[in-house]
C-alpha cells in the first residue's frame, strides 16, 4: 500500500486530513512515529512558503513521500489578517477561544457588509532532498459573525459562515459540521484537487 507522511502535529487537522484521505487507501503516517521532534518554525511570508517547508523537512526526516498544509483565516478588515499567523494570533498563552476572541475584539466596530474574510489551504507534497513534487492553494469565502456559535470543528470555525450559507448566519462552521465542512471548506477543496494527482505521485 502507498504511504504518505503528514506534516502536523494538529491533532483537529489531522483528523479532517485523514478523514478525507480515507477514500484514497492510502496508509498515512505521522510525524509522531518519527522518533525525533517535528516542529518547524513557520516563518515564511506566505501559505505556499510554510507548506513547502513543512513538506520536504518532513520528506528529509522520514525518506519518505510527504503531504504539509499550511492554512489561516484572512480578514479583508485587517488588510488579510491574522493570514499566516492565525495559529499563533495575539501571542503566547492563548487557546483558540482567546484568539477567536481577540479578533471579534478588534472588529468590533466593522459593519456586517464589511465582515468578509476567506480561509485559505496550501498544500505541498515533497519527496527527500527538497523535491516539491506539487503545490496548490484554495480558499472558502465567507463573513464572519460577531460572536462565536457552534462547537465542532476546530481555530475560528465558530465564527466563520461560509459565503453559501451567508443568509443564515447562525450556520458558522462549528454549527454545520464535519460534512458540510468538508464539501465547502478551503482544505476540502485542495485536498480534492490533490487526489486527482496523488495516485501518480505515490506510484
Ligand atoms: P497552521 O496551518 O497549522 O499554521 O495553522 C492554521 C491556523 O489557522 C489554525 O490553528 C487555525 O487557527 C486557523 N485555521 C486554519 N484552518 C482552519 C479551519 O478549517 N477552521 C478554523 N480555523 C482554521
Amino acid at each position: 500500500m502507498a504511504e504518505l507522511w503528514i506534516g502536523s502535529n494538529n491533532q483537529k487537522k489531522l483528523a479532517e486530513l485523514t478523514r478525507l484521505l480515507k477514500p484514497l487507501g492510502i496508509a498515512l503516517r505521522t510525524p509522531d512515529e518519527l522518533g525525533q521532534p517535528f516542529d518547524p518554525i513557520e516563518d515564511q511570508p506566505d501559505f505556499a512558503g510554510n507548506a513547502r517547508k513543512k513538506a520536504t523537512l518532513l520528506a528529509n526526516l522520514s525518506g519518505g513521500i510527504a503531504l504539509a498544509d499550511d492554512s489561516g483565516l484572512c480578514v479583508d478588515a485587517l488588510d488579510g489578517r491574522p493570514g499566516v499567523l492565525s495559529a499563533r494570533y495575539g501571542g503566547p498563552g492563548l487557546d483558540d477561544r482567546d484568539r477567536l476572541l481577540r479578533l471579534l475584539a478588534e472588529l468590533h466596530d466593522v459593519p456586517t457588509a464589511k465582515r468578509t474574510a476567506r480561509f485559505v489551504c496550501s498544500l505541498c507534497v515533497a519527496a527527500p532532498g527538497d523535491r516539491v513534487l506539487t503545490a496548490l492553494e484554495q480558499a472558502c469565502e465567507g463573513v464572519l459573525r460577531t460572536e462565536p456559535t457552534g462547537a465542532e470543528g476546530f481555530g475560528y470555525d465558530p465564527i466563520f459562515v461560509p459565503l453559501e450559507y451567508a443568509n443564515d448566519p447562525s450556520q458558522s462552521f462549528a454549527v454545520l459540521g464535519a460534512d458540510i465542512k468538508d464539501r465547502l471548506s478551503h482544505r476540502g477543496k485542495a485536498l480534492r484537487q490533490l487526489t486527482k494527482q496523488l495516485p501518480k505521485l505515490l506510484a
